[in-house]
C-alpha cells in the first residue's frame, strides 16, 4: 500500500479553500515521488494497482458477508479525464454481483419532476455491497451551475434561482452524505484532476482513431470552452464538501497507470478501514450446523 502521508496529500481538508491550480495534474504530486523518478514511480504503481485489486476483491467478499455496510464511490472530473477506463481497471477484479455502478447522464422529464436528490437516492449501494457513481449528485451544483438555465427545467415552488442557490445545494448535499455516513454508508469522493493541455491530446487521440471516433461528441467541445467556469465550479464544490464522512481526493489525470493505482489504494485502504468480519453464528445456529453435518454424513 502507497504511505499513508503521500495518500494525505490528495485528501482534502475539511473547510480548507481549495485552488485547482496548485494541485499536481502529472505522476509527481508529491516530493518523494517525484524524487524516485518516473519509471521507478511507474513500476512501483503497477505493483500497487496489482495489489490494491486483490485486496479489494477479498475486502469485497468480507463487505457482503458481514452485511452492514455499503461503499459509494463517486467518481467527478472534466470530460476524458478518465472515469471510464479507472472504474474499468479498478473493478476488475470484483464479483459483479457484489457490486454496481451507475452513470448519470442529462435527467429525464420524470427525475426533474422530483427534488434534485431523487434520483442519485434511488441507485444507492445496499448493506453488502460497492455502488460506483459514474457523475453523481455533484452535477447539480458543477453542470447546472455553469448552465444555469437548466435550473429553469427543475420546477420547484420553494427553490428559486437567487443568490443562496448553492449555498443551500452544498449545505443538502452535506446533510445527505453525513445522513448516509450514519447509516453504514461509507462515502469516498475522487475529482480526477485533468490538466487542459491533456484533455486537448485525449480529444485529437479520439478524432484521430476510428476506434476511438465514437467516444468524441461536440458538446465535449463547447463544454472544454467552459473550462474556467467548471473550474471555479469544481473549486467551490469541493471546498464546500469535503467533510470528515465524505472526504474529496484530488487525483492527478493526466498518467492514467498514476490515477487508477492511487483510487485503487485509496479504495483497498478505504474498505479496510471498516471493522468488517464475517458473521458469526449463534449456538443455536451452529447447532443447526452440527445436525446438518450428521445428517449429510448419515446418508443412505
Ligand atoms: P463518456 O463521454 O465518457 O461516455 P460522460 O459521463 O461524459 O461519459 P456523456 O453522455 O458524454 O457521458 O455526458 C453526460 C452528460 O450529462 C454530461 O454532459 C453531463 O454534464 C450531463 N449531466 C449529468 N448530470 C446532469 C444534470 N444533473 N443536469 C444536466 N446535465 C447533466
Ligand atoms: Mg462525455
Amino acid at each position: 500500500m502507497i504511505d499513508s502521508d503521500i495518500i494525505d496529500k490528495l485528501r482534502v481538508t475539511p473547510g480548507k479553500q481549495v485552488k485547482l491550480k496548485e494541485w499536481a495534474t502529472g505522476w509527481a504530486f508529491a516530493d518523494e515521488v517525484e524524487k524516485a523518478g518516473k519509471a521507478a514511480v511507474k513500476a512501483r504503481a503497477s505493483e500497487i494497482l496489482n495489489q490494491s485489486l486483490e485486496h479489494l476483491a477479498s475486502a469485497q467478499q468480507v463487505l457482503y458477508a458481514d452485511n452492514r455496510y455499503a461503499l459509494l464511490v463517486v467518481l467527478q472530473a472534466m470530460d476524458a479525464a478518465g472515469k471510464d477506463g479507472t472504474i474499468k481497471h479498478v473493478m476488475s477484479g470484483v464479483n459483479p454481483q457484489g457490486c454496481e455502478v451507475h452513470s448519470f447522464k442529462k435527467p429525464s422529464t420524470e427525475e426533474l419532476e422530483h427534488n434534485f436528490l431523487w434520483r442519485y437516492s434511488r441507485c444507492l449501494p445496499e448493506r453488502g455491497r460497492i455502488g460506483i457513481f459514474n457523475r453523481s449528485y455533484y452535477e447539480e451544483v458543477l453542470v447546472v451551475r455553469v448552465h444555469p438555465e437548466l435550473l429553469a427545467n427543475q420546477v420547484c415552488a420553494t427553490e428559486k434561482p437567487k443568490k443562496k442557490q448553492w449555498e443551500h445545494r452544498f449545505e443538502d448535499i452535506n446533510a445527505f452524505e453525513h445522513h448516509l455516513s450514519r447509516n453504514g454508508t461509507k462515502i469516498v469522493k475522487f475529482f480526477l484532476h485533468l490538466s487542459k493541455g491533456e484533455q486537448k491530446k485525449r480529444f485529437l487521440e479520439r478524432l484521430d482513431r476510428p476506434e476511438k471516433n465514437w467516444k468524441f461528441s461536440s458538446s465535449d467541445l463547447a463544454e472544454r470552452a467552459h473550462w474556467n467556469d467548471y473550474t471555479e465550479a469544481f473549486e467551490d464544490a469541493i471546498t464546500e464538501t469535503s467533510t470528515k464522512w465524505a472526504p474529496w481526493h484530488i487525483i492527478p489525470a493526466d498518467d492514467k497507470w498514476a490515477t487508477r493505482a492511487l483510487v485503487a489504494d485509496i479504495l483497498a485502504t478505504t474498505i479496510d478501514s471498516l471493522d468488517l468480519r464475517y458473521p458469526k453464528l449463534s449456538e443455536t445456529e451452529q447447532a443447526a450446523l452440527a445436525s446438518a453435518r450428521e445428517q449429510l454424513e448419515n446418508e443412505k
